[in-house]
């Protein structure tokens, strides 16, 4: 076994130890701006959410933003052993100053994880893990550390599927197939899901996620941890 995998087997196991779920490694320059290339290898980290069948939303809950930050650290601490250059990128850039700031501007944890292979965006402008479905929190360490890197997905793989456009109350959700450059806004009215979501505010909810809660990945990923629970 050569030191890229040897590092990719270390990274695999510490992040999931620290409480990943998803763990997959990715060459981002075709979704990186060229002055982030130094660091054009992603580790993508997936925690799912929890999603109960008949209940649908989930939401950020605090213990998994926990695993995130957590398996984020591991990964770094890994790579400073190894002294490698590394940027821990969180779930979200809210608040976010600095390179952090720019580099959201210019990239998504979507990135990373369709580069790794570990998914494709929904016609929701979400990822979809095949293991996981739609419920989960994603977020990437990007270094110029040598790793074998997963086969990247371009094109959705929703098919025929329109449950999540069906479930959209004010038809925000286009239905349109993703593919690599296109953007959240080409599949999601950006305006009209803004709008449903400060309607449902206004009414004390926190938020909307009835695309997310719909999508039946998500279902399948339940009955298989269900199943293996029970086993
Ligand atoms: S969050 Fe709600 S309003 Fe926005 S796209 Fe999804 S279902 Fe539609
Ligand atoms: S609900 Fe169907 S169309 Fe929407 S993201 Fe999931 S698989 Fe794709």
């Amino acid at each position: 076994m050569g030191e890229p995998e040897e590092l990719a087997l270390e990274l695999t196991a510490v992040a999931r130890t620290a409480g990943a779920d998803v763990v997959g490694f990715g060459d981002v320059t075709e979704g990186l701006h060229p002055e982030f290339w130094p660091l054009a290898r992603a580790v993508s980290l997936g925690c799912a959410l929890p999603v109960r069948v008949g209940e649908g939303l989930a939401f950020p809950d605090e213990p998994t933003v926990a695993r995130l930050v957590e398996a984020g650290r591991a990964v770094a601490a890994c790579l400073r052993r190894r002294k490698q250059r590394f940027f821990v990128l969180p779930s979200t850039g809210e608040g976010k100053k600095g390179y952090c700031a720019a580099l959201f501007g210019h990239f998504s944890h979507k990135v990373a994880a369709t580069c790794a292979g570990l998914g494709w965006v929904g016609k929701h402008g979400l990822l979809v893990s095949p293991e996981f479905g739609s419920a989960v929190l994603w977020g990437t360490v990007l270094t110029d550390a040598c790793l074998p890197v997963g086969r990247p997905v371009r094109r959705g793989r929703c098919g025929s599927c329109t449950i999540c456009r069906d479930a959209c109350l004010p038809g925000a959700v286009q239905g349109r197939e993703w593919r690599r450059g296109l953007e959240f806004g080409d599949l999601v009215n950006k305006d009209g899901c803004a709008a449903q979501v400060a309607r449902l505010q206004r009414e004390g909810k926190t938020c909307c996620g009835r695309c997310m809660a719909a999508c039946p990945y998500n279902f399948i990923a339940v009955h298989a941890k269900e199943h293996s629970e029970g086993a």
